[in-house]
């Protein structure tokens, strides 16, 4: 029997369901429908690569543009398919147009099934003890642990690939005029071969510390694993049981395990929030927020984005996101607090922003974690906590490896002006070479003055709660 598998964020052969399912009936044709509008342009990128990757690993891939429903139609007709297969996705957008293609190929006779693979445990499986939807982190994340160890992830299967030619270039996915994508390629290794070393590197050797160590964006402690995990290169069923098989052999990797973990959580946390809640990415989760008095002004905006704020840990940050396609969480917290509260730039300016700029981008995870800093998401900081970007800096990157690598055009200073440029008598700055306003920027906005004006917007919100 032919069966069609339909590949979209789950780019891997290793603990996929439905490419076993179809592998256990015969003969397999894999497939990707490429649809332009659920990447940003970073993100195109690591597409192009990882679907090489697995194009490689399978012995082929069709590769097509255009709408799922027609080009699948089209297929299963060309191919002589009698069954389709996918694993399910969780946005908006998605499950639409699964939902549309379930039933008009179930109704023209064709064996249709999703499975259940690119999270721990699906969106509407971990309820509250009244059955309703978890929107504080914790309990959520103390229930998936009660509910017992995620299902083992599936081995490796062996393949009879029919049909498939991979015609990834005719896709377009890489920038060329000009190519700012070239510092991603020394940095990252997309597919399950790279996804794979990158956690055993993690596990074996950068994981330990991890629980505080997460935090400082001059360490290396942290996984990147993040758009391996978006493009499915892995599964999280994999990762967990990865770190279950490390923490039985080394015991003492235990609590930073269990912290590690628990992010993987925040994964579920947020793809589970905009399960529940569709319209995540263009309202605010509390709806007080929808009175905020935003900034207008574009000129900041720019600032911000091309990391010439002035402000050396936010700056590192923005130039560390464009060069490399990644940013450190605690990094990512402050350069968005300083846009939201600094600038009082809405969060959705940032959010478009980190859409085409992030290899990880996410519509779960990055609309959840912009709400959350805006104070308006669920479990969100709040409001009125603002991050003070140089007290951030001097705790996170204290000895300024970070700020360093990002801004050499401060390297030379000495550590104790480092965070904070503007307060280094003139003598100093003239030393290290660094004139303000001329080779690195004034700080675009007072801490103090910018701190009062965003709780003074605040108190609109606080009026209409
Ligand atoms: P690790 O610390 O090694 O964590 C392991 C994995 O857990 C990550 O790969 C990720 O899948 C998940 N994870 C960790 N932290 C979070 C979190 N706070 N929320 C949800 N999942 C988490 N993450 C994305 O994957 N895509 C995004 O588009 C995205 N946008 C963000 C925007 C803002 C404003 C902020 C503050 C955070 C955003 N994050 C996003 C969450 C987080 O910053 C990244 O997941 C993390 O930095 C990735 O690095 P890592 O793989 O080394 O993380």
């Amino acid at each position: 029997m032919r069966s069609l598998v339909l590949f979209r964020n789950d780019l891997r052969v290793a603990d996929n369901p439905a490419l076993t399912t179809a592998a256990a009936r015969g003969e397999v044709l894999p497939v990707f429908v490429y649809e332009p509008e659920a990447y940003g342009a970073a993100a195109k990128w690591w597409l192009h690569h990882s679907l090489t990757a697995l194009a490689q690993d399978l012995g082929g891939l069709l590769v097509r543009q255009g709408e799922p429903l027609e080009v699948i139609e089209g297929l299963v007709a060309d191919y002589g398919v009698d069954a389709v297969f996918w694993n399910r996705r969780y946005e908006p957008a998605g499950i639409a147009k699964d939902t549309e293609m379930k039933a008009a190929l179930g109704a023209a006779g064709v064996v249709v099934e999703s499975f259940p693979g690119n999270l721990l445990f699906e969106p509407w499986q971990i309820k509250t003890g009244s059955g309703g939807q978890f929107k504080v982190f914790s309990p959520f994340w103390r229930a998936c642990l009660k509910a017992g160890a995620p299902a083992a992830p599936l081995e490796r299967t062996s393949l009879a690939v029919f049909g498939a030619t991979a015609e990834i270039d005719a896709l377009d996915l890489l920038p060329t005029k000009p190519d700012w994508a070239t510092g991603f390629g020394p940095v990252w290794t997309p597919g399950e071969k790279g996804a794979w070393a990158r956690l055993e590197h993690f596990l074996s050797d950068d994981i330990k510390g991890y629980k505080t160590g997460r935090d400082r964006p001059d360490q290396t402690h942290v996984s990147r694993l993040s758009p391996h995990l978006h493009f499915g290169e892995i599964s999280p069923r994999q990762i967990w049981r990865e770190v279950q098989r490390q923490c039985a052999m080394y015991p003492s990797k235990q609590g930073d395990a269990d912290k590690f973990l628990a992010e993987i959580g925040w994964r579920e946390f947020s793809h589970q929030l905009l399960f529940h809640t569709p319209d995540l990415p263009e309202q605010n989760l509390n709806r007080a927020f929808d009175a905020y008095p935003w900034a207008d002004n574009p000129g900041h905006l720019t600032a911000w984005q091309k990391g010439k704020t002035g402000y050396p840990l936010v700056d590192a940050g923005m130039r560390e996101l464009w060069h490399t396609g990644y940013m450190h969480n605690r990094v990512r917290m402050v350069v968005a607090s300083f846009l939201i509260k600094h600038l009082r730039i809405h969060w959705k300016h940032g959010m478009n922003w980190f859409w085409d700029t992030l290899l990880d981008a996410d519509l779960a995870n990055n609309t959840a974690s912009w709400q959350w800093v805006a104070g308006s998401g669920a479990d969100a900081a709040p409001y009125f906590r603002i991050f003070n970007p140089t007290t951030q800096a001097q705790k996170f990157d204290p000895n300024g490896d970070y700020i360093r690598k990002w801004c050499p055009e401060l390297a030379a200073l000495p550590t104790k002006v480092l965070h904070a440029p503007w307060e280094a008598p003139a003598l100093v700055l003239l030393e290290a070479g660094v004139t303000l306003g001329a080779t690195y920027p004034h700080p675009i906005v007072d801490h103090k003055e910018a701190r009062a004006a965003a709780l003074a917007g605040y108190d609109t919100v606080k009026s209409a709660q």
